[in-house]
């Protein structure tokens, strides 16, 4: 074993990426004694996807995008104005290869395993997340609410009869609920609304830029460095890790960690590896003081997008379109979740003065068989990866952390991460 260390005895550790995993890592990295340096081109943290999703920490978030019969639903999807898929068609020849992959990952043997591997990765999300941020910002930003997925009819419920089957099989507790006590746990639902499945355990942050901030104080308080600059490449001796290109100057480590998200490729790139990092860009539509008042993220299962009453209104996020990191964002996109929040909360307005709202497009870092990318690089073990978790990456984010600290510190890692391999396509 050769763990390189600092003139001050403690491993030098580069995080790339201030969002949800570069922040968890650096903090576990700061338990386990190493001097940590979180680079990030942004002034503050959390402000990629870390911050405008839908800040559900689900525990039960364990079924894969790509399941046995979607690929007959994605016509319909595409030309529904309100669907929650789109294709930007100048983008189809570059994302082919990765659709390919994606409808190829949802067999049904393949969807049992990757449900497997999620769920030793989001395991206890809310629970880590409690042990990294200080008590105050834990509650302040995390409510232990439970979650709600709910359904027009039993027919649609009936046919989401493998992922209910999964979550059952890996003992993920959840209680089916009828009409009447639906409506009492959540009134602003619509009538509509028949079927709810609610999750107990599961939480939810009111603010995951706030919360990913809060971290950031914390990791600056245990002797921290926030690096504003862009990583742009490894400098290697032989094997070993000897800095990581910041803008135009050399800053020496011992070890990095991507977590850059959805622009983590052109370091696996540098490092000899090839992985099929994608990007579903989402959108989200904040409500200032919305008429509909929730006590917790709910997920319409028909509309595909979450509501979540957050710090300040009530943030409905979701959709997925395939355009690339360059495109612009198409904000048609943000504003058909308004009428999709209608139909769920019928007391919600048809039509908000713009004051009221606010628009965001974020770009989830995603693999087609929706498991995230935590291993080492071929070209050193030094450089360790912790990207691409899709649409699950905030509640991934803490035990990511744990895992890429594992491996930075060349210990077993704690969970069976085998499937989460650079190196498995
Ligand atoms: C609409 C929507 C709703 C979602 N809802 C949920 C949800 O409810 N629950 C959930 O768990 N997940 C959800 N997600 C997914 C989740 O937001 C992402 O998976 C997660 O934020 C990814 O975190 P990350 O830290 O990997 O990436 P990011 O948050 O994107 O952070 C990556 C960071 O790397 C930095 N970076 C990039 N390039 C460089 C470079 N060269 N050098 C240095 N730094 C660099 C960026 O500036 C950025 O700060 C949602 C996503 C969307 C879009």
């Amino acid at each position: 074993m050769n763990i390189a260390i600092s003139m001050a005895g403690r491993k030098r550790v580069a995080v790339i990426g201030g969002g949800a995993v570069g922040v968890s890592t650096a903090l576990w990295l700061q338990r386990d004694g190493c001097e940590v340096t979180i680079i990030d081109p942004n002034e503050g943290l959390g402000e990629g996807a870390s911050f405008g999703n839908a800040g559900c920490l689900n525990p039960s978030s364990i079924i894969p995008m790509s399941m046995p019969g979607n690929l007959s639903k994605v016509p319909g999807w595409l030309l529904d104005p309100l669907g929650p898929l789109t294709i930007r068609w100048q983008y189809l020849p570059k994302i082919a290869p990765w659709l390919m992959r994606f409808v190829a990952a949802g067999t049904e043997p393949r969807v049992r395993k990757q449900a497997s591997a999620l769920k030793g990765l989001l395991h206890d999300t809310v629970g880590l997340y409690q042990e990294l941020a200080e008590p105050d910002a834990s509650q302040k930003f995390i409510k232990r609410n439970g979650h709600l997925i709910v359904y027009r009819t039993q027919a649609e419920y009936k046919n989401d009869r493998l992922g209910w089957q999964l979550r059952r099989e890996h003992g993920i507790s959840f209680d089916v609920l009828d009409s009447h006590e639906l409506h009492q746990l959540e009134p602003a639902l619509s009538r509509d609304v028949n079927v709810g499945i609610f999750f107990p355990h599961n939480g939810y942050t009111t603010n995951p830029n706030a919360l990913v901030r809060a971290l950031g104080e914390n990791f600056l308080h245990n002797g921290g460095v926030i690096k504003q600059g862009t990583a742009k490449d490894f400098i290697f001796q032989d094997d070993k890790l000897q800095g990581v290109m910041v803008n135009d100057t050399i800053m020496q480590t011992d070890a990095a960690v991507v977590c850059a998200g959805a622009r983590s490729l052109p370091f696996v790139r540098t490092c000899g590896d090839n992985v099929m990092l994608d990007t579903e860009r989402g959108y989200h539509i904040m409500i200032k003081n919305p008429e509909a008042v929730l006590n917790r993220s709910i997920m319409d299962a028909t509309g595909k997008f979450v509501a979540t009453p957050m710090e300040f209104g009530l943030r409905l996020a979701g959709t997925v379109e395939f355009a690339g990191l360059d495109a612009a964002p198409d904000w048609r996109r943000a504003r058909i979740l308004t009428k999709l929040g209608r139909a769920l909360f019928p007391s919600l307005l048809a039509d908000y003065p713009e004051e009221r709202l606010s628009l965001w497009m974020g770009f989830r870092p995603s693999m087609p068989d929706s498991l995230p990318v935590i291993g080492t690089s071929r070209r050193s073990q030094d450089v360790v990866y912790a990207f691409g978790h899709g649409h699950v990456g905030l509640a991934a984010g803490a035990r990511t952390g744990l895992l890429a600290a594992d491996l930075v510190m060349q210990r077993t890692a704690h969970i069976d991460i085998s499937a989460f391999s650079p190196r498995r396509f």
